[in-house]
């Protein structure tokens, strides 16, 4: 470890209480196990915490980046020069009455999406069952409009307290909550603290039956115990998705490397063992380039992509 990374690691064990670990290897921290290390990986416990050592790391000139359970992400071999700020050590949730027939559930950004849905489904709240299944933090979901099926989470915010890239609150509510197909628009390096959800009083045996039924759909077409990072790239439109069009190509099973596009669902990227970022950056730019010669269509990412890297997209 260099004195500069070291005094860095002191300055943020001073600041918050969690976890802060030098040189970690981010394939650990992600869905796909792909990612090289970052300098430090910290774990704020709070948002108190979280405020301070954003102001902390701005005034030092350090740079960071968020992340929630790891889901949505592609880190590059060559890892994150800065601090990777986890949010799993936040984890609060509170309910509370909002008229006869509504609820609404704050969730803090580390907190699990899945837990969210399971609770609000517990109570018969309806508003974000189509929503089960889908991995990840809270804070992740509402930085990229998590959803599916044309259903988001957007659709059910109220509410989203925010710290700017120098620690300073910020607070969204309903008219200034402004998000599309998986992105929310968010002030630049904004981070998510928390967010509110406002959900409908319904029936208690109705929103658990459709939650099981999203389950099983995903089960059933989905490659859910193999690594990946989701669905890779964005559907063009609704009625023509990215992953009919790649299957249609016959690109399932086609691989770089350990970098497998996905039997199940052609969507999605699977590490097949050791996959590494450039076998599956270079994967989609051969399905990119076989779907734009075959129907002149530019397919977007979904899947971020972080760090330095030779082939940054
Ligand atoms: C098997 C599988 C199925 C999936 N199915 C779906 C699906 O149906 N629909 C869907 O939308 N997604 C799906 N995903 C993708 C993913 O689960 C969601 O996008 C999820 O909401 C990401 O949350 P996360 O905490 O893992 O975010 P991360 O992967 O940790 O981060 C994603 C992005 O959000 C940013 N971010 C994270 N936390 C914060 C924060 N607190 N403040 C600001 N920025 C933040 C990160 O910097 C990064 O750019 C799936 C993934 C897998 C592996």
């Amino acid at each position: 470890m260099t004195t500069r990374s070291a005094a860095l690691i002191a300055e943020i064990r001073a600041i918050i209480k969690g976890r802060v670990i030098a040189k970690p290897p981010l394939s650990h921290y992600t869905s796909f196990r792909i990612g090289g290390p970052a300098d430090v990986l910290a774990e704020p416990e709070s948002a108190h915490e979280l405020a301070v050592l954003i102001r902390r790391l701005h005034e030092l000139n350090v740079p960071h980046v968020l992340l929630g359970s790891g889901t949505n992400v592609l880190f590059q071999d060559a890892g994150f020069r800065g601090v990777v700020i986890r949010t799993v050590a936040m984890k609060g949730l509170t309910i509370e009455r909002n008229g006869a027939d509504h609820v609404r559930i704050t969730a803090a950004a580390g907190a699990p999406l899945p837990l969210v849905v399971g609770r609000a489904a517990r109570d018969g709240l309806t508003g974000i069952e189509a929503l089960c299944g889908i991995p990840g933090s809270f804070g992740g979901a509402v930085a990229t409009n998590a959803g599916t099926g044309g259903v988001s989470l957007g659709d059910a915010l109220v509410r989203v307290r925010l710290l700017d890239g120098r620690g300073k609150e910020l607070v969204l509510e309903t008219g200034d909550i402004h998000f599309s197909y998986r992105s929310m628009e968010l002030p630049a390096d904004a981070t998510v603290v928390e967010g509110t959800v406002r959900l409908v009083r319904g029936d208690r045996a109705s929103v658990r039956k459709a939650l099981s039924a999203a389950m099983e759909r995903r089960r059933a077409t989905q490659p859910w115990r193999q690594p990946s990072a989701g669905c890779v790239f964005k559907n063009p439109s609704p009625d023509n998705p990215a992953g009919a069009i790649i299957d249609r190509l016959g690109l399932k099973g086609m691989s770089v490397g350990d970098a497998v596009v996905s039997e199940v669902h052609a969507n999605f990227i699977v590490n097949r063992g050791s996959a590494t970022a450039s076998d599956v950056l270079a994967l989609v730019e051969l399905i990119r380039r076989r779907v734009k010669d075959a129907h002149d269509i530019n397919l977007e990412l979904e899947v971020r992509v972080i760090g330095e890297g030779p082939a940054n997209v």
